[in-house]
């Protein structure tokens, strides 16, 4: 598909980007590689995720994580750590992960209890083994365009727009948001992409004119539709990274404490508006777990020094 989609304005209603149904195929694929990586290499990816505390959210995440794993064929290993585990012990666990040939991938579930500092613990992980991608050696790599194991949600957001759109050379892309974990990398991997990109963050002026120009629009900000639909260019394809919980739409529930979850762009405007969108659920959040699988394969074959298979949507 060529990038042509794009110049048709006057859209009664926009393509919803399935993110559930790409991230299945994804991990379809996986599945698929991790067979042949088995049969031809007698190499099983490993993937060790590090969970401090009790936090039921964290809990759920690192349960999901370590079911998907096993779901595609890899080894999985789940470390529990009481809450009180000192920076020490967490640093000494993650020293013998680095040296145990059959994990491949370290992820450490975030956020760490406060006496931790995140930083330290992060930067820890062997760059090799670090499919988050938030060591600032794969930061760096990444920014200067060498191969990286790069940050899952902006990955998989790439991956999502590919499909989507195809080619992206030469479109005007902004990203709304600079952190280090969503909107910096997405920006490199636009920039990847020879679009031309803007980086747009809280001291940014007139935000609605920025959005007008853009011919894709990646919303990574945290502010419950914050972006509006008449702040975008028609044809625009939007990817929408918020996860922003507020009251139920029914006052009776709300009222119980009832919430929903919605994004960062004003979903019901921007349907109109957009050539394309992803929905919040359903739309990029079912990808961050699937690219985390995608990078474990790649740092296995990486490690394995096996050239790692061609995995993606397209
Ligand atoms: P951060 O809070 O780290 O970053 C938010 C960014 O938004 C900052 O760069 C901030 O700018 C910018 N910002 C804040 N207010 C404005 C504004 N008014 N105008 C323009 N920019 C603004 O959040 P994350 O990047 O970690 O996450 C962003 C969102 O994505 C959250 O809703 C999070 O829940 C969601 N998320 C979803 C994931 C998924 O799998 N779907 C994974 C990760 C995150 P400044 O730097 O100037 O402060």
């Amino acid at each position: 598909m060529t990038n042509t989609a794009l110049q048709s304005p006057a859209l009664t209603a926009a393509r919803i980007i399935d993110g559930k149904a790409s991230a299945s195929i994804l991990r379809a694929r996986i599945k698929n590689a991790v067979e042949g990586l088995k049969e031809e290499h007698k190499l099983v990816p490993g993937l060790a995720v590090v969970l401090v505390g009790e936090d039921p959210a964290s809990a759920l995440y690192v349960r999901n994580k370590g079911e998907q794993t096993k779901e595609v064929g890899m080894n999985s290993f789940t470390h529990r750590l009481v809450e009180t585990t000192s920076q020490a012990d967490l640093t000494a666990l993650i020293d013998a992960l680095n040296e145990d040939p059959s994990v491949h991938g370290i992820l450490v579930q975030l956020p760490l209890p406060g006496h931790i500092d995140s930083d330290v613990v992060l930067s820890r992980v062997s760059p090799e083994k670090d499919v988050d991608g938030f060591h600032v050696v794969n930061a760096g790599r990444l920014a200067i365009g060498q191969p990286a194991l790069t940050p899952c949600t902006p990955l998989g957001c790439k991956l999502l727009l590919e499909q989507a759109i195809g080619s992206m050379r030469g479109l005007n892309a902004l990203v709304i948001g600079r952190s280090n974990i969503v909107g910096r990398p997405m920006a490199q991997l636009l920039l990847q992409a020879d679009c031309t990109v803007t980086i747009a963050h809280r001291y940014s002026r007139d935000l609605p004119e920025l959005c007008r120009r853009a011919d894709i629009i990646v919303a990574a900000v945290g502010r419950p539709e914050m972006i509006r639909g008449d702040w975008l260019k028609p044809g625009a394809v939007i990817i929408d990274v918020g996860i922003n919980r507020v009251p139920s739409k029914n006052p009776e529930a709300a009222k119980l404490g009832k919430t929903r979850v919605v994004g960062d762009v004003a979903f019901d405007e921007a349907v109109t508006q957009a050539s394309q969108i992803t929905p919040v659920p359903g739309g990029v959040g079912p990808m961050t777990i699937a690219c985390l699988l995608f990078n474990t394969v790649n740092a296995a074959c990486r490690i394995a020094g096996v050239t790692p298979p061609a995995i993606g949507l397209s």
